[in-house]
């Protein structure tokens, strides 16, 4: 058997491989974080169109570092705190998705062999 490994989004929003999965996951389009059972997130998922766009992170920390935003359903109290610091610079919605974490083990090994998923930055 052969050791999983998780692409996960580094704080420069590179992705690299990592030997244990993610603690949050995050919408790159929207630049949004948050937890891998978010709601909104795993409506998202079953809509469709959105795991391409997924990515996760290790930490919280990391998350941040790379420029995204806590989720506002999964991270309430994190996103007031976000809104508190950043309320000069309102973030770009994401188009068609009220949040969006990651989601299920099952898409999180799909995330594992989708490479397509990280074309470079725009
Ligand atoms: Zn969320």
């Amino acid at each position: 058997m052969t050791a999983r490994t998780y692409t996960l989004l580094g704080p420069d929003r590179r992705p690299y491989d990592s030997a244990t999965a993610g603690e949050l996951g995050g919408y790159r389009p929207g630049r949004v974080y948050g937890r891998l059972d978010c709601p909104a997130a795993l409506r998202a998922v079953a809509r469709g169109g959105y795991v391409t766009n997924r990515v996760f992170f290790a930490d919280e920390q990391t998350a941040v570092a790379a420029g995204y935003r806590p989720c506002a359903v999964c991270l309430p109290d994190e996103h007031a705190r976000w809104k508190a610091r950043r309320v000069i610079e309102p973030a770009p919605q994401p188009q068609g998705v009220d949040c969006s974490c990651a989601a299920s083990d099952a898409s999180l090994r799909r995330s594992t062999s989708d490479t397509s998923a990280y074309p470079s930055e725009p």
